[in-house]
């Protein structure tokens, strides 16, 4: 058959964490009633990243693309809410404002709602941006429900994501894709065949001598990138410039209390440390570059700083920020860490193995792998990596700390989109969202904001409304959060009533 209208026969996904279940559920699904055979190989001996547990909402996408019960879902993977981030000491010692998921009040007149309050903020006659979130004043509060939009409001309903154990999300994605066919193979990969015409990957080769064979492959075999990297021999973009956190070091702690509708962020003299709050434990970790501290001295200060009692051995991760020059080479799809790798700070990690999946879906090829549909799944991920890098670069840069390592972040010369973005917010308060890009205004917001960054304008159309009713419409917003909050459930309660582990 001609091999540009051949469709793929069979599919194999190279590794078994969280990339290669989300990738074989949504493969099984997609191919639900086709002839398509999905294998995937794993190797327990080699194990997981074990690591990855916080989320952002565009994960309900997934959730309903696979047809999955979120309150099940969360029961299964000991999951808590999220509704966004809280960031301590990143602009100075002793600050801290949260990156809330969902926005900042409601736009007024197609203007979005920062300039409203930003013309009254710059004369002091209003309070802090985060009296306008929702989101952030229920995290605060330690609240959670799951709303339907608020129509009359004059600010959205609360938007969420989860936090829960890596593991046990890759368990649970591994029973959805078994019952709809795939085949899970234990094995460790030693060789791979390619073929002599055209260079595609032919088969790969296990420990025990046996060989598969595919007309796909999905490389999610983590750091290693054992297919694309490895064996294709694509290259490597290093971004430890802008990012040059390098280690990660990580121990699951026992819980302090009551369970937080957020992942904490704090940072510590050479990068940062998170606190992930599940429903078992709490995913601990800190986020260091080891020029500055050893892994020693990190580890101490990730002990040191525990919300409860260590759960088990600290584990040392090592990685490089950047990406993979392509990351759809012949018929080899790179997804998840064999792509690249993008810090946790944002928790986009999992996000990015979504949308390759989606794209993935979308252009899915025939047995030739087109080359223009090649070129659109590269470049669309080149450009989905570099607008979230350098809203990371973003928070390493704006920042007052005195220590060397922050010295050397707030002095990088940032990539020229940043640039482009923070002179026009400085000058006139005006944050445009390019190109789809995954971090819309109100995230640009909370960090430019919240790290100390100072909008001297506002839309001149603001102008329109006097003082005193513009006044009365801030208190409105303000007012309105307050009340819906206090109205709201305990996080912990919700989650106890709703989607609490058996
Ligand atoms: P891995 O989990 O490493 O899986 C690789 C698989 O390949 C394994 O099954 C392994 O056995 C298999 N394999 C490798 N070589 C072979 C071989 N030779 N033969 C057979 N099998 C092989 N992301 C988020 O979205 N949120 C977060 O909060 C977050 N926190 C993070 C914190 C840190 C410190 C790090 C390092 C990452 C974090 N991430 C986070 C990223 C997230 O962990 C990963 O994106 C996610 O776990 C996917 O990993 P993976 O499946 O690509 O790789």
């Amino acid at each position: 058959m001609n091999p540009r209208i051949a469709p793929i026969r069979n599919i194999l996904i190279v590794g078994g964490g969280t990339a290669g279940w989300m990738t074989a559920a949504a493969l099984a699904k997609a191919h639900e009633g086709t002839e398509c055979q999905i294998h995937l190989v794993e190797s327990e001996q080699i194990g997981t990243v074990g690591v990855g547990e916080a989320t952002i909402p565009s994960i309900a996408q997934f959730n309903q693309m696979l047809g999955l019960d979120e309150n099940e879902l969360m029961a299964a993977t000991q999951a808590t809410f999220k509704l966004g981030i809280e960031f301590v000491g990143w602009g100075a010692e002793g600050e801290s404002y949260i990156h809330p998921f969902s926005t900042y009040g409601k736009g007024l007149d197609n203007i979005d709602f920062h300039h409203w309050w930003l013309r009254l903020y710059n004369e002091g006659k209003v309070p802090d941006l985060e009296q306008f979130s929702l989101a952030a004043a229920a995290a605060r509060a330690g609240k959670f429900a799951r709303m339907a939009p608020l129509t009359e409001a004059p600010f959205d309903a609360l938007v969420h994501a989860f936090q829960f154990d890596a593991s046990l999300y890759a368990r649970y994605l591994r029973t959805y894709a078994e019952t709809r066919g795939v085949r899970r193979i234990e094995g460790r990969i030693t060789n791979c065949k390619r073929r002599t015409e055209d260079g595609f990957i032919a088969s790969i080769q296990l420990e025990d001598g046996s060989e598969l064979s595919a007309d796909l492959f999905i490389d999610c075999s983590g750091f290693r990138s054992l297919l694309l990297g490895c064996e294709l021999g694509v290259g490597f973009e290093n971004w430890s410039h802008w990012l040059p956190c390098n280690r990660a070091v990580a121990v699951a702690s026992e819980n302090p209390g009551e369970l937080r509708p957020y992942t904490r962020s704090t940072a510590r003299a050479a990068g940062w440390q998170w606190q992930i709050p599940l429903q078992h434990r709490t995913g601990n970790g800190h986020v260091f570059c080891d020029e500055y501290i050893d892994e020693d001295q990190a580890t101490e200060i990730l002990l040191h700083n525990l919300p409860g009692p260590a759960l088990g051995e600290p584990k040392v991760l090592r990685f490089t920020a950047g990406r993979r020059h392509t990351f759809w080479e012949k018929n080899c799809v790179a997804i998840g860490l064999s792509a690249g790798f993008l810090e946790p700070l944002e928790s986009t990690s999992i996000h990015l193995i979504q949308t390759a999946i989606q794209k993935l879906l979308a252009l899915f090829p025939s047995r030739a792998c087109e080359e223009e549909k090649r070129r659109i799944f590269n470049q669309r991920t080149v450009h989905e990596y570099e607008k979230i890098r350098d809203f990371l670069i973003l928070h390493y840069w704006a920042n007052k700390r005195p220590e060397p390592f922050w010295r050397y972040c707030a002095a990088a010369n940032i990539p020229d989109h940043l640039a482009g973005k923070l002179s026009l917010y400085r000058e006139t308060g005006h944050i445009f969202r390019e190109d789809d890009e995954l971090f819309s205004v109100p995230s640009w917001l909370a960090v430019l904001h919240g790290q100390g960054i100072r909008a001297h304008g506002y839309h001149p159309l603001t102008m329109k409304l006097p003082e005193q009713e513009l006044i009365g419409k801030l208190e409105e917003v303000r007012g309105g959060i307050q009340k819906v909050v206090s109205a709201l459930p305990r996080h912990q309660d919700f989650i106890a009533r709703y989607c609490a582990s058996l």
